[in-house]
This record gives C-alpha cells, structure tokens and sequence, in this order.
C-alpha cells in the first residue's frame, strides 16, 4: 500500500492569515487570550491546538448576551467576515476588534453594497440573489451588507421557486452573487437556469465569486481521486467546503472516506496493494492531514 498526500489540500489564504494573526496576537500576550467570534478554523483538531495556547471561540448568543462589559480584551472576526452590526456590538461590549476577514470575502461584501445601489436605481428595483448556504457565517456577513434586503438560495430548486411564486420574475433586473466556498458545478447550473427564465439577459449581472483557490482545487481534487484507489478525506464535521469537496471525491471514486480525525480511521478500508490518497478541505491543516498518512502506513 502507498500513501501520498494531496500536494493542493491544507488551508486556504484567508483561513492562515486569520489563523496568523491570532498566533502573532497570543505570542505578543504571553498568558492572556484571544476571543473568536465563531470558529477561525472549522476543524476541531486545530481548535483544540488554537485553544491549548488561549483562543477561545465566543458564540454570536454569548456576544450578545454579555453579563459584563470585555473591556480590554480582544475579538478576532474571522476569515469568513461579519455583518457591520457585528463590528458595533462588539465595539459596545468594550472589545477591540482584529478583522482577519478574508480579502476576497471584503472584495464581495464591498461589491454586493455596489449592486444593491445600482438595483435600487432607475424606475423599477431589481433584486439581490445569493448562491449559498442559508445559515453560513459568509452569507449573513454579505447579506448584512444590505441590512438583509437579498434572496438566498441553495440550490436550483430553490431559485425555481421563487420565479414560480412570483417572487422573481422573467423581467427583475437580477444581480446574482455566490458564496466563496459554493461548487463551481453547481453555480454554472444556477446561472443557466436563471438565464432561461430572463426575457432580456441584459437585466441580469452574474458575479464570479467562487474563491480561485476554492475553484482550482475542485479541478486538482478530483483529479488526485480518480488517480487513486481509496480517498481518505480529512475535514471538521462543521465544514461547509468540506462536505462540497468530499462529495466531489465520492464522485470520481466511491472509495472515499469522510474523516475528521486519524482514530476513525478503520483498517478494513484498505487492500495490500492499493494507492491511497489523503487530502482535507480549506480549513484542514496540513499538520493533521501528515498525522492520518502517517497513521495508515501504521495500518499495514
Ligand atoms: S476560501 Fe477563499 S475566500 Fe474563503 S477564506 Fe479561503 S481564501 Fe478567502
């Protein structure tokens, strides 16, 4: 049996950036801590590492409900960005903020603000249609950006209901965004099935938001499983890319397995001879993804 790592798995730009600047922060504050609003990282192997040295995750609930104020101390928003209401409750409950949102996400949110003015222009108001998952920390941040006036749906049956009761109509002048982690796949299906029902394509401006780093390793992912016999894929439970990219793996090779740590890894996987492939999602660090290899070539 061989075991290779995916030389394209381990964590996005955005994800070590935000994870950067939270180490550099509890270096410069020997014994102190960090708040995270929400996980930096969805994967808990690396929170529990992030945690042994002070970061520790606040929820959305407990910024809220603060019995006193955290003056002096610090909140980390993370890679995936926060609505700007977010920024002044945190301001209020008397933390510091350090904003790790990711560039591209900000690029998005700026844009999103963009559209909207654009679409409330002119003697009919067009509409804001969303690509992503209802509930993601990423998609209430840009959905925030315009005080929650933008329609968000999952998939095409989503967005086909809403042309059939009237919501959407053949001639709203449509922008239409994606979530940065969304399959590629899936938004080029979405942007055919709006394009068909528009009388005039002039009213609808589509944005190519998939992040680059998140598209490319679509390509380079199912590519690394189809070349080899069994796919341990390593990502949180929580990741929203982890699930896109595992399913994009037991696509191209029913051997695939989803894992988030190396003890559920199971022996009767693997055969004698085969190639196995290890590769993880955008928040799954490369230190871990070593940790299963290592653990498989220990099965044999
Ligand atoms: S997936 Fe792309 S957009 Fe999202 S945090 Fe990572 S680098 Fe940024």
């Amino acid at each position: 049996m061989t075991v290779e790592l995916d030389p394209h798995s381990g964590f996005c730009g955005g994800v070590i950036r935000a994870i950067g600047r939270a180490e550099r922060f509890l270096d410069a504050h020997p014994g102190g801590c960090l708040y995270s609003l929400g996980e930096v990282v969805h994967n808990e192997a690396e929170l529990r590492r992030l945690g042994a040295r002070g970061l520790v995750t606040l929820s959305s609930e407990d910024l809220e409900q603060m019995a006193a104020p955290a003056t002096g101390e610090t909140l980390l928003i993370r890679a995936h960005g926060e609505p700007p209401g977010t920024y002044a409750l945190a301001r209020k409950q008397g933390f510091e903020v350090i904003d790790c949102t990711c560039p591209v996400v900000l690029e998005i949110q700026k844009n999103i603000r963009e559209a909207y003015v654009r679409l409330q222009q002119g003697p009919d108001a067009g509409r804001l249609l969303i690509f992503g998952k209802i509930g993601h920390a990423e998609v209430l941040g840009l959905v925030g950006q315009v005080d929650g006036d933008a329609l968000v749906v999952e998939d095409c049956a989503q967005a086909e209901a809403l042309f059939a009761n009237g919501t959407l109509q053949s001639d709203t002048r449509l922008e239409l965004f994606s979530q940065t982690t969304m399959s590629p796949d899936a938004y080029e299906q979405l942007i055919a099935l709006v394009s068909a029902h528009m009388t005039d394509p002039q009213r609808l401006t589509v944005h190519r938001t998939i992040c680059s780093q998140v598209a490319s390793r679509h390509r380079e992912l199912s590519e690394f499983a189809l070349q080899h016999d069994v796919v341990v894929f390593v990502s949180g439970r929580e990741s929203s890319n982890g699930r896109v990219l595992c399913a994009l793996c037991k696509a191209v090779n029913i051997r695939t397995h989803h894992i988030s740590a190396p003890d559920e890894l199971q022996r009767i996987w693997f055969h004698a001879d085969d190639r196995v492939g290890v590769c993880g999602a955008t928040s799954t660090p490369l230190w871990l993804l070593e940790e299963v290899a290592a653990r498989i070539k220990d099965l044999q």
